[in-house]
């Protein structure tokens, strides 16, 4: 079968690699869709502080079950299914109440484990879910980072009659408008600088602004709510949008962290102190947030469509990459079509 695999940054090369056969405990999956993430390209350029090279990417991704181990009894070959990818020890406190993510061993699909970058992939089976039958391979493949998305909001107070300001509209700062507003916040404003980027949250009924050197983001909002936000979202990745978030939000107030730094931001922490604000990281997602992300695909309840701008090819893979880096102006999710 042929895989695609990152040898060094910023090139992507094709090999011959034998189809793997599942263990008795595992799936083989035919690769289907395989979703591009901000995080494969930080990965991509060697911006990623916590990855090595070689490796095959593809985190984000649905397929169809090719075979079965011996044990596996629950799925059927020719089922649609997407997968969990952080394998955490399965033993320690934190595997052990869902927090895969805070395991200390934790390991990757598409990191320190090869990606689906391949027509092929075996997989753990408990890590392989059934995706239900409205739900087509290209929202599959969105699963994953709609499960961050989940985790996200999950780490904020619930946002129930809250002023929410998002600072970043790529697509995990789409995805949290779409779920933070399930919970009916008072407003809630999306801020990118990219035109269309907005367009994408305005036509999907989301408030956005425009972040300007002569109107910040936290006096638009101030103007806007009538008051700053409670909580603050930053999915950007940058100093300027951390900083944002923590000059933004009111007293007292939260900042949830999702943004993968290229290099270490230099943080207004004066003001986290002196505003009693309280920062929170947000990586991954339980596996309770996996399995909600599918319920709001299967109940309709979020928007994935608008977000895919672009499908490649599996052999054209460095194109997205390229789309996503060059074009930011026209790109949101790319799609790799296996
Ligand atoms: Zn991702
Ligand atoms: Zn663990």
């Amino acid at each position: 079968m042929k895989q695609a695999y990152i040898s060094h940054p910023e090139t992507l090369s094709f090999r011959e690699v034998e189809i793997p056969i599942p263990g008795p405990d595992e799936v083989l999956i035919r690769v289907s869709r395989i979703g591009i993430c901000g995080s494969d390209l930080h990965v991509f350029k060697g911006k990623h502080p916590l990855v090595e090279f070689p490796l095959v990417q593809g985190h984000e991704f649905s397929g169809f079950v090719e075979a079965l181990g011996e044990n596996v009894s629950d799925l059927f070959p020719g089922d649609l299914v997407t997968v969990q990818p952080a394998i955490g020890c399965g033993m320690c406190d934190r595997c052990r109440e869902g927090f895969v993510a805070r395991c200390d061993t934790l390991s990757f699909i598409g990191g320190a484990l090869p990606g689906a970058g391949s027509e092929f992939l075996a997989v753990p089976a408990r890590h392989v879910i059934k995706i239900p039958e409205e739900i087509t391979p290209d929202q599959a493949a969105m699963t994953e980072p709609l499960a961050v998305a989940v985790h996200a909001v999950e780490q904020a107070p619930n946002l129930k009659e809250k002023d929410v300001l998002i600072v970043g509209g790529g697509a995990i700062g789409n995805l949290i408008a779409q779920v933070a507003r399930l919970y009916e916040p008072r407003r809630l404003i999306v801020a990118e600088r990219v035109a269309f980027r907005r367009n994408i949250l305005t036509d999907l009924s989301i408030e956005v602004i425009e972040p300007l050197s002569d109107a910040p983001i936290e006096d638009q909002v101030r103007r806007l709510m009538g008051k700053q936000p409670d909580v603050s979202f930053e999915c950007a990745g940058t100093a300027s949008a951390l900083n944002a978030c923590i000059r933004a939000t009111r007293r007292g107030g939260h900042v949830v962290v999702l943004g993968v730094y290229e290099d270490d931001p230099k943080t207004e922490m004066i003001l986290v102190q002196d505003k009693e604000l309280t920062l929170t990281g947000s990586l991954m997602y339980t596996w309770d947030d996996f399995h909600g992300a599918i319920r709001l695909m299967e109940q309709k309840r979020v928007s994935l469509e608008p977000l895919i701008t672009h499908h490649v090819s599996f052999d054209n893979w460095i194109e997205g990459y390229r789309l996503l880096m060059q074009h930011p102006d026209e790109t949101l999710k790319v799609i790799v079509d296996l």
